[in-house]
């Protein structure tokens, strides 16, 4: 395993995509396969840059789902309404299509597994979360990390089967799931998970994570405990 690197280690490498599969109306999931790559931890993102024909550039900021131990680099990408560089790789990306990346990035919002955990996602938010999911199944950990995954809808959720399988806690906002209805999670509902856990990880919009960051709060997780990682408008 190697250590966390920092936005400062990396340098830009190409990234042949794989496959492209388009989930629902607005996710896509690329798989690309880096010229030069770097483990990366569970947690970590990775930069995209797009570049036009005149120069232009423009980059972003998309987590890593992959287990470290997957040779490809995998990112599930949310098309949002005018967004210039999630519109372009839901829309426009192919197979073979080359892309520049820049990556792994972050050092602060890892899980390499030696410590108990909360993970709290909201929408995209869950994709780092996959990455960690898929890290303790694999190495046989999954007794040290709880995962509450929001949305609106289960469609809306991404990789949504795979969290339910690997013994998410799904709390839909919009649709009723099985017995539990529609609403953001309650304490009560999270008060188990959270307990005795050593940190706690919250990821997605900054509504999303003001939200899950008091939640924590209320069912007893130190504040200095939680770690956030935000999708802001700037990405
Ligand atoms: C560390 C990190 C990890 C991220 N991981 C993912 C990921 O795994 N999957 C993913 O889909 N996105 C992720 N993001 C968000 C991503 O970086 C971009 O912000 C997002 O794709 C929008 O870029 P855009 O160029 O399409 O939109 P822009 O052209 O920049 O913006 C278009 C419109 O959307 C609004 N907008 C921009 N970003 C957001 C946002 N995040 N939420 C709501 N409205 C927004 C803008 O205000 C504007 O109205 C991550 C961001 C960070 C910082």
């Amino acid at each position: 395993m190697t250590s966390a690197t920092s936005v400062h280690d990396t340098a830009w490498t190409s990234g042949r995509v794989d496959e492209v599969e388009r989930v629902g109306d607005h996710l896509v999931r690329l798989r690309l396969e880096l010229a030069e790559r770097s483990e990366h931890l569970p947690g970590q993102h990775c930069v995209v840059r797009l570049r036009a024909e005149d120069g232009y550039t423009a980059q972003r900021s998309y987590s890593i789902a992959s287990d470290p131990a997957d040779p490809l680099l995998e990112l599930m990408v949310e098309c949002l309404p005018g967004g210039e560089v999630s519109g372009f790789l839901h829309d426009e990306v192919r197979a073979g299509d080359v892309l520049e990346v820049r990556s792994p990035i972050g050092g602060w919002f890892t899980w390499a597994g030696d410590t108990t955990a909360i993970c709290v996602g909201g929408g995209t938010g869950v994709v780092p979360l996959v990455s960690m999911q898929r890290h303790a199944a694999r190495l046989g950990l999954a007794d040290r990390l709880r995962i509450v995954a929001v949305a609106r809808t289960f469609a809306a959720l991404p990789y949504a089967g795979e969290l339910l399988a690997g013994g998410a806690f799904v709390a839909l906002t919009r649709e009723n799931l099985g017995d539990r209805v529609a609403h953001p999670p309650y304490p009560d509902e999270i008060e188990r998970l959270a307990a005795g856990v050593e940190r706690a990880y919250v990821c997605g919009s900054v509504g999303f994570a003001s939200f899950a960051t008091r939640l924590l709060g209320e069912v007893g997780v130190r504040s200095d405990a939680i770690r956030v990682e935000q999708f802001g408008a700037t990405g």
